[in-house]
């Protein structure tokens, strides 16, 4: 899923210069502050509800839905009948039940042919009631038929009924507690729904989108239009949809270099068919680039599509994700779900990052698969800075009642995104893309649910790391690392880095991670990438050119900033010959550089009381460690050659 605002944003981004990126930032803050308010008024009416879907069907397994929905789309209304085929897996009961909003009528109940009772339970549940128990393992099926009208304004417009151009639409986006509002269903993250058949009746003159392969159209005996899909992968609950409208529908082709050519159907507003026609045909290279990465398109054997449709973003219905718009990125994140969310689902909300933080990285791929653009720069300055827009926040998402915490586009969208970036950067390409390959083809996880530990687990494996450190420090922690770093020069032949870090939230002391730098003269570039274990870490970097540029994470692999303090451009000789001592201001860590042997040194404050001394030094560059309770003014006395020489050094 992704809201409308967010390829805005990229889109105002990519026509831009750097100086209207620091407006857009802006603006993002101001989206994030309406989405927040917006977002805050639907959890106080999902509160009492929302965290307890997975309560329905808790003692059976779903197998099958055959389901029958009658669309008149100028209305607000749904009726229809689902038939479930179901495994108990906790028996013997008498009882089954699902989830359907209370507002909404169940006319009967059909098991063997027999009518049986039901009766609302909680406000969302309603329970069916067999003759007979039913045992654990017992295969059995029932049908509800039901009607009404899905109550309004609630999650993200679960059943919505809209215009185009004067022409009527009704469309569904159920994620995360939605179904529940317009059919009766298990929601639970731990049981897909292993195939299933759509038919959606309607009035002639509309096409319904949905899920899988478009198998029949027919009239039935009411002369309504028929349209039947077939889906013979699981699907988990919130990602089977219908739209119905009076849509004009066209086709793509997408040859995978596995040979396999997956159809790409467009289902489109007749009056913007032209417009949609000329732009969709590019999530074609986005298929082959996530085919080509990963593994091939999980359901190729039926379909990819576009169903055009009234909100304001886009939802990755599996097979069919539908659009709010067409741009790049939007096509880009809802095909990648098909990978990340509807072949594997997330475990639990807590782990929405599985869904959304690889929806938005693999749009970054996108960008960095594309040579000569600025794009792949663009995307992970303006993700980076959006999670840094904000001191604290964890990708682990800590509250899944409130579904404005589940989909915040700072969290679970960019900071998900950038911590796949980083964990990439710390375990390498190789074992990054083959571990989530190897996440992606798990009979464990493949068509079903993932957690982030199996994530780990699989990345663990092919890097052979321990990842526990980095996932309590990016995924659970918050915040990001504030480095200060010094690099002098003192000798033609070695630099010296000192690199310390402040945190932006207390629940991470200290970010281990590798740390890009780049050393630079006119004749040479040196990448040095320093492993950061501790603050006021020294780095002796031999070189062999005097230093005319240094930068921090010059390719942004690190959600950080940087305070730099560096020589650069001030060495004038090959050797200096005299005593140097940097950095100047200094924190706790001061160098001496010794042309010639010291017989000592001596710190002292400006009271004269000694802070530190020190033997015999032989010539070179030694490194002096002072107490970090001690700050201002100090003064070095050093006897060498024969002279006694004072420096004047300031501590922070
Ligand atoms: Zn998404």
């Amino acid at each position: 899923m992704k809201r409308s605002y967010l390829f805005l944003i990229t889109f105002i981004l990519l026509a831009t210069s750097l100086v209207a990126q620091i407006n857009t930032n802006e603006i993002q803050q101001q989206w994030d502050i309406q989405q927040c308010s917006k977002s805050r008024i639907h959890h106080h009416q999902n509160l009492s509800k929302a965290g307890n879907s997975t309560f329905a069907g808790a003692n059976m397994d779903i197998q099958y839905h055959r389901i029958h929905w009658f669309i008149e789309p100028s209305q607000r209304f749904i009726s229809g009948s689902v038939f479930t085929r179901f495994k108990i897996t906790q028996g013997p009961t008498k009882i089954i039940n699902f989830e359907l909003e209370s507002v909404m009528t169940v006319d009967s109940v059909l098991y063997h042919g027999q009518n049986i009772s039901f009766a609302d339970s909680l406000p969302y549940l309603v329970n069916l009631y067999f003759p007979n128990p039913l045992a654990t393992g017992a295969v059995d099926s029932v049908e509800v038929f039901y009607h009404g009208v899905p109550p309004s304004g609630t999650g993200f417009g679960s059943f919505e009924q809209t215009q185009h151009n004067n022409s009527p639409i009704v469309w569904t986006l159920s994620e995360p507690y939605g179904a529940r509002e317009w059919w009766p269903s298990k929601n639970a993250l731990s049981d897909k729904i292993d195939s299933l058949d759509i038919y959606v009746h309607m009035p002639q003159g509309n096409r319904a989108a949905s899920n899988g392969k478009l198998v029949e159209s027919y009239l039935d005996n009411d002369s309504l239009q028929v349209n039947h899909w077939k889906h013979s992968h699981p699907i988990a609950t919130y990602l089977v949809a219908i739209a119905v409208t009076n849509y004009a529908a066209y086709s793509h082709q997408a040859v995978l270099n596995s040979g396999k050519t997956v159809d790409v159907l467009n289902y489109v507003y007749p009056e913007d068919s032209a417009a949609w026609a000329s732009a969709t045909g590019g999530v074609v290279n986005s298929i082959k680039l996530y085919s080509d990465l990963f593994i091939d398109y999980p359901f190729h054997n039926e379909k990819y599509g576009h169903a055009q449709f009234g909100w304001g973003g886009g939802m990755e219905h599996q097979t069919m994700s539908f659009m709010g718009g067409n741009s790049h990125s939007l096509m880009a994140h809802e095909l990648a779900h098909q990978w990340f969310g509807d072949m594997v689902t997330l475990g639990s909300w807590h782990d929405i990052w599985l869904n959304e933080g690889f929806a938005t990285y693999l749009t970054g791929l996108t960008y960095e698969n594309s040579p000569g653009t600025p794009w792949w720069n663009q995307w992970k300055s303006e993700t980076r800075n959006h999670v840094m827009s904000a001191p604290g926040g964890s990708v682990y998402c800590d509250d899944t009642t409130n579904v404005s915490r589940i989909f915040s586009s700072r969290l679970s969208y960019s900071k998900g995104a950038y911590v796949l970036h980083m964990l990439r950067w710390v375990v390498g390409d190789d074992a990054f893309f083959q571990g989530v390959k190897n996440y992606l083809n798990d009979t464990s996880i493949s068509f079903k649910y993932a957690r982030t530990q199996q994530l780990k687990q699989h990345i663990e494996n092919t890097s052979g790391m321990n990842l526990t450190e980095f996932f309590n420090d990016w995924y659970y922690g918050q915040g990001y690392p504030t480095y200060q770093i010094t690099a002098y020069q003192p000798v033609w032949d070695t630099v010296y880095v000192t690199l310390t870090q402040s945190t932006s939230h207390s629940s991470v002391s200290f970010f281990e991670m590798p740390v890009p730098i780049r050393i630079g003269s006119p004749q040479s570039d040196t990448l040095i990438v320093l492993n950061h274990t501790q603050n006021g870490q020294v780095f002796a970097i031999p070189v062999d050119f005097w230093m005319q540029s240094f930068e921090f994470d010059p390719d942004m692999h690190l959600v950080a900033q940087a305070n730099l303090q560096t020589n650069v451009g001030i060495q004038t000789q090959d050797q200096p010959n005299e005593i140097a001592v940097f950095p100047n201001p200094f924190v706790n860590q001061l160098f001496v550089y010794a042309p010639k042997p010291i017989e000592w040194i001596q710190i002292l404050d400006i009271t004269g009381k000694e802070i530190l001394s020190t033997g015999f030094l032989n010539a070179g560059t030694h490194l002096l460690n002072l107490p970090s309770n001690v700050t201002g003014f100090l003064f070095l006395r050093m006897s060498s050659d024969g002279c006694l020489i004072t420096k004047k050094v300031i501590k922070n």
